[in-house]
């Protein structure tokens, strides 16, 4: 029979343990799911974060068209948005919230507020 490993410590697992157990001990099992909570906890501060980001810049520019590289300078993050702002079957632009973000031509984007 194959040695199995806790996948925290790496210490055995007896073979008289169920075969699919991962951990050797409840300390190792919470260990594991803290650890995956805090990473969880981190990656979604971070989206909130740069979300939060991102709807600070579109509303300093509401009403504006501006260079989408001058956004991007101050840290705009196009990978960051709520959702799509639609006009039908139509994409219209990138929406924080209320707040999105269109593109007029190939170089600028126009800041506008959804109509809610
Ligand atoms: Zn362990």
């Amino acid at each position: 029979m194959k040695n199995r490993s806790c996948i925290v410590c790496e210490k055995e697992i007896p073979h008289s343990e169920r075969l699919d157990k991962k951990f050797c001990s409840i300390k190792c099992r919470n260990r594991h799911h803290n650890r995956n909570k805090s990473a969880l906890r981190e990656y979604r501060k971070g989206v909130s974060d740069s979300l939060e980001g991102n709807y600070k810049l579109l509303k300093l520019y509401l009403g504006k068209v501006v260079p989408l590289t001058e956004l991007r300078m101050l840290g705009y993050n196009e990978k960051y948005f709520t959702h799509l702002d639609t006009k039908g079957d139509k994409v219209v632009g990138n929406a924080v919230w209320d707040l999105a973000l269109q593109k007029v031509n190939e170089r600028e984007v126009k800041i506008y507020q959804l109509q809610l």
